[in-house]
């Protein structure tokens, strides 16, 4: 079983924390000042884990396959 990344778009807060621990994988949409997955497979598991990790609405999850 694999997983994917996921970011709830509605929970982010826009403080890009994870953008500048992970910026291969997220992605920053300045006019909605939300951050997105822009490559899910664009960053290592402990970035993606750390970034989850800092995320102070914790909408950064993993999703199975
Ligand atoms: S760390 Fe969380 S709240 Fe901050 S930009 Fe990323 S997803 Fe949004």
């Amino acid at each position: 079983m694999s997983k994917t990344v996921t970011l709830n778009e509605d929970d982010c807060i826009g403080c890009q924390a994870c953008v500048d621990i992970c910026p291969g994988v997220f992605g920053f949409i300045e006019g909605e000042g939300k951050a997105l997955v822009i490559n899910p497979d664009g960053g290592t598991e402990e970035e993606i884990l750390e970034a989850m990790d800092i995320c102070p609405v914790s909408c950064i999850s993993w999703e199975e396959d």
